[in-house]
């Protein structure tokens, strides 16, 4: 089960932290680790630091954007140590370690950090449901990139040993990509009704993710608003 929790790191620049990082995870049984457009690639360093878990840099993924590490995955949770001028939905560690023991019981789940510089860009905590910070120093609360890393995996390996044979949650929520096309469509409907203006849509779709994202719409109630935009569609259509 640990093995559908993915970590995924968005721009990582130092090698030394692509390799504790797979230390981090290799001590709390997790193994798949993603880099989205990685600004270095694993190297000496990364190996030195990663100590017996090399095999986890050996398997990684590397792709191109969030989007694409996360494409396949029904819960996306981010990491930030700032909150943002827009709440998203808020957990702590123990609360987002709840969650993805339990979810990846059913299939892949990310957890997702950022840049050590400048950690994760709005547009991109926007696409994950949940956000998370790790309760710190408020006056410094910024972690190594590794040992924020190491904090997560812990209570997620915490909470997966506390469900010893728990069955799979019965509700299914859609997977990142199938959101995403959810969000395209309502956002070229909303413009079709002249209600979102095209290329001048403000806030109101940031506003509408962090509603759905409030929500945990499930997939079937995904289903049933892409139907009613379907619906609204074909009447302008015929217009
Ligand atoms: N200066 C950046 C911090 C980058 S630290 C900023 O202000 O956003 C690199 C990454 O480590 C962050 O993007 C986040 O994924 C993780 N991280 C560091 N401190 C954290 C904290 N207190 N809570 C949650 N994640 C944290």
């Amino acid at each position: 089960m640990l093995s559908n929790v993915r970590v995924v790191l968005v721009g990582t620049s130092h090698p030394g932290n692509i390799g504790s990082t797979a230390r981090a995870m290799k001590t709390m049984g997790l193994s798949n680790l993603y880099l989205a457009e990685p600004r270095t690639e694993p190297d000496g360093q990364s190996i030195a630091l990663a100590a017996g878990a090399s095999n986890i840099l050996k398997n990684l993924t590397k792709v191109d954007s969030l989007e694409e590490a996360i494409a396949d995955c029904s819960l996306v949770i981010a990491t930030s140590a700032r909150s943002r001028t827009l709440d998203w939905p808020m957990l702590d560690p123990r609360q987002a370690g709840e969650k993805l023991a339990l979810e990846s019981i059913k299939g892949p789940v990310a957890i997702v950090f950022g840049r050590e510089n400048h950690g994760l860009s709005n547009e991109e905590l926007q696409k994950c449901t949940y956000h998370v910070a790790i309760p710190a120093n408020p006056e410094y609360s910024s972690l190594n990139l590794a040992q924020a890393v190491q904090i997560i995996c812990y209570e997620t390996r915490v909470a997966h040993l506390a469900l010893h044979d728990a069955p799979a949650p019965e509700e299914e929520y859609p997977l990142a990509e199938d959101l995403e096309r959810f969000f395209v469509h309502l956002e070229s409907t909303l413009s079709n009704t002249g209600f979102v203006i095209k290329n001048h849509p403000g806030q109101v779709m940031t506003k509408l993710r962090r509603l759905y994202s409030r929500a945990r719409i499930e997939a079937q109630e995904m289903n049933i608003l892409r139907g009613i935009l379907t619906s609204i569609d074909k009447k302008i259509d015929k217009k």
